[in-house]
């Protein structure tokens, strides 16, 4: 069984403790959504044959994201 994990490089604002990778500008969200669904096109042959349990996302803050930026990842 698998799990996969993506990272969503964006936050609305920065928070001083923080340590994670990040940008507070969106102007390049649209591209990586784009790169992400690409690296999954390409690494799905080490999916192959396996049960994929779970779907992770992580950040930065993926709510960011819009609703149809996440069904183009889960697609
Ligand atoms: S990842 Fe969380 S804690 Fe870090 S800057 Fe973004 S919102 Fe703040």
């Amino acid at each position: 069984m698998s799990g996969i994990y993506i990272h969503i490089p964006f936050c609305k604002q920065a928070c001083h403790y923080c340590d994670f990778h990040f940008s507070t500008t969106m102007g390049k969200k649209e591209a990586m959504v784009k790169a992400l669904c690409k690296e999954l096109e390409l690494r799905k042959a080490e999916f192959s044959g396996e049960q994929v349990a779970t779907i992770y996302f992580g950040g930065g803050t993926p709510s960011v994201l819009e609703t149809e930026e996440i069904e183009q990842l889960i697609a």
